[in-house]
């Protein structure tokens, strides 16, 4: 009888074999529902074993194999048995991860499957385009005279000048040759409104958008539209690099530099990194889009291994915003606010313009205290102290999300004079509410705009100019235009150029980058003011020069000095538990089984507590192993894990491995 190799989700290396009596060569990439253990599961039937790895008389039968949805593809198989081995990822917990939980189910056929009609369509674009820059025209033209095949593009381009446009001409192109585009972007808040531009566009395409806040049956819906070739669009988040594009002609990652593209629990995989690899396993061209490239895909553009596009000019007429440095040092500052900044907004105010004061810090202040016992708002499960949200009067943890009323006095000593300290978005809101009596000041970010409709409507009424001054975290620093917003004030930056994360300057850089962006897009010139008290630090000299060449080879030199990534490769062992020590000696249990395998060509640091050490009453610590080639890493890490899988952890403690980690 024949046997099937299933991957079911469960945090176990292996497949598992199962009888099926009339399972046949078409049903790998099927998905099947199994006896597990004392229950059922869902899992993917990878393939058809010549021979069980045990004897087939101890193996139990499927229970129903899937058989009313087209299997999965071969190539799509493939991606998801790479992530499973680039990332020492369960093959079961991959095919989990890439699968829609709907069609996972594997339960007989259900409203969804119904296939949508598929009508003849226009694939021709009907509307008027608008007219190419010189830039956008030489992109373009370089694009199209690219021999066929995977070619991987470095698209880098100001804000504003028109890397959209080039994204839509090319995908006009894959259409028109009857091929399937996948366009990743980085935020679900993106989404709408590209997959407006988009709709305009290609009005007669079949569009799929694809992101994790979609509805499991809409989510199902879509996948199984790309399955079916139905889809000629796919636009979507990270998780979108897993659908199946039987025509599949071109990929677009529009922000590639941007961090939510790495999946930061579970699988810790990239979709960037999966979509190159993806285009270059089908043979097709991929364009990676910034104004702020990462240094990894600079670095591949400089050695050659990606092709650089530039867009240096602005679509539109406005030229780059102004930016000047505010030494706050040498001013008081009222509630962080310097008079030159309120000089500013106040001129604004004048001509009916918008102003954005960016800080990346939300709630009211940081911390609660007192000053007379030296009592703060820690966290009681989290090294980490509990955020001021006036707003709905709470105490709340930004790490694990507990929260409790503000206490009226102070909970050891009753004192009532506790106060908070520092500010974030909801203090410099209130503040310049009093500064600007007449503005309408609305603040955006994760609080504000806690669900999509509610994000919506807070973005549609800055559109509309309902508000004067905006309040924003990075939230408001990617993608959105405003034609009237012209001063972008930054606050609190600072923070991030002592960071101990080497990438942190990296992240401030594209964050203030993004940010200054948004200040006059369309007729209105721009102006963006940086407080700080580092008036002379280079990266702000890289900024207002708007020069991210010299920005990325300062940083590049750096990190080559440090020999740190994209000079090496990394990977994270992190483990936590109740107790600390149960952590960091696992880990060093872990460091140990590396001796007989040590090469030299791998480098294993010595297990330290995270930074955020305590976490929803876990305690963490993280080992780092760093390697000068990627294929030395993974083969150590192959070997390696395979060992820390056979040591005894204890039942309490929990361990993950993240390869190329965003967060050392
Ligand atoms: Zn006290
Ligand atoms: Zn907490």
């Amino acid at each position: 009888m024949p046997v099937v190799s299933v991957a079911v989700p469960v945090p176990l290396p292996q497949l598992f074999d199962y009888l099926a009596e009339d399972a046949t060569a078409a049903d790998v990439g099927r998905c099947v529902r199994v006896p597990f253990g004392r229950g059922e599961k869902s899992g993917l039937i990878l393939a058809l074993p010549e021979a069980a790895g045990i004897d087939p008389a101890r193996l139990k039968p499927v229970i129903h194999i899937q058989r009313n949805v087209p299997s999965l593809p071969p190539d799509w198989m493939a991606l998801v048995e790479f992530t499973a081995r680039y990332y020492h990822a369960p093959p079961g917990e991959a095919v989990a991860l890439a699968l829609p939980p709907g069609l996972l189910q594997a339960k007989p056929a259900r409203a969804w499957l119904a296939a949508c009609a598929i009508e003849p369509r226009e694939r021709h674009h009907t509307c008027a385009l608008p007219t190419l820059t010189a830039g956008q025209a030489d992109v373009l033209a370089a694009c199209r005279a690219a021999q066929a095949g995977f070619v991987p593009w470095l698209l880098a381009g100001v804000t504003g000048s028109g890397k959209t446009e080039i994204y839509l001409r090319l995908a006009a192109d894959t259409l028109a040759a009857g091929g399937q585009v996948l366009m990743l972007v980085p935020e679900i808040a993106l989404t709408p409104q590209l997959e407006e531009r988009v709709r305009t566009r290609f009005p007669a395409a079949c569009i799929v958008s694809l992101h994790s806040e979609l509805a499991t049956g809409a989510r199902a819906r879509g996948f199984r539209q790309a399955l079916d070739g139905q889809a000629d669009i796919v636009l979507g988040t990270r998780l979108a690099v897993f659908t199946p594009l039987p025509r599949l002609g071109l990929i677009l990652i529009d922000e590639e530099h941007d961090a939510s593209y790495k999946q930061q629990e579970g699988i810790r995989y990239s979709a960037r990194d999966l979509a190159v690899w993806r285009a270059h396993q089908r043979n097709v061209p991929v364009i990676l889009g910034s104004a702020t490239p990462s240094l990894e895909s600079w670095r591949h553009a400089q050695n050659g291994h990606y092709r650089l596009l530039r867009l240096p000019a602005r679509a539109l007429s406005s030229t780059l915003p102004a930016v000047r440095i505010i030494d706050t040092r040498r001013c008081r500052l009222d509630e962080g606010i310097s008079p030159p900044l309120h000089e500013a907004i106040a001129a604004r105010l004048e001509r009916g313009e918008q102003s954005l004061i960016f800080l990346n810090r939300r709630g009211y202040a940081p911390v609660l205290a007192c000053l007379a016992c030296g009592w703060v708002s820690r966290c009681p499960h989290c090294s980490a102290n509990r955020v001021v949200h006036l707003a709905d009067k709470r105490l709340r943890c930004h790490h694990c999300g507990a929260d409790s009323p503000i206490p009226r006095a102070c909970p050891v000593c009753s004192n009532q004079d506790i106060q908070p300290f520092g500010r974030g978005t909801q203090r410099v809101e209130t503040r310049l509410a009093e500064l600007f009596p007449a503005a309408r000041v609305l603040r955006i970010d994760r609080d504000a705009a806690r669900t999509p409709a509610r994000r919506e409507s807070l973005l549609a009424s800055i559109a509309a100019g309902e508000a004067n001054i905006l309040v924003g975290t990075q939230m408001m620093a990617k993608g959105h235009d405003f034609p009237r917003l012209t001063l972008v004030g930054v606050l609190g930056a600072d923070a991030s150029l002592h960071a101990a994360d080497f990438r942190a300057p990296e992240r401030l850089f594209q964050q203030l980058m993004q940010v200054g962006g948004r200040a006059g897009r369309a007729e209105l010139p721009g102006e963006v003011l940086i407080q700080t008290e580092y008036p002379a630090h280079p990266l702000y000299h890289c900024l207002i020069r708007h020069d991210f060449d010299a920005f990325a080879r300062m940083e590049l030199d750096q990190r080559l000095a440090a020999n740190f990534p994209p000079f090496s490769r990394q990977a994270i062992l992190r483990a936590d538990a109740p107790e600390l020590a149960a952590a960091v000696d696992f880990l060093r249990r872990a460091k140990g089984e590396t001796i007989p395998l040590a090469a030299s060509k791998v480098r294993l640091f010595d297990p330290v507590p995270m930074r955020v050490t305590r976490l929803a009453r876990r305690e963490r610590a993280q080992l780092l192993i760093e390697a000068d080639q990627r294929t030395a890493l993974q083969d150590f890490l192959t070997r390696w894990l395979e060992r820390i899988h056979a040591l005894n952890a204890p039942r309490e403690l929990r361990w993950q491995i993240d390869v190329d980690p965003l967060e050392v």
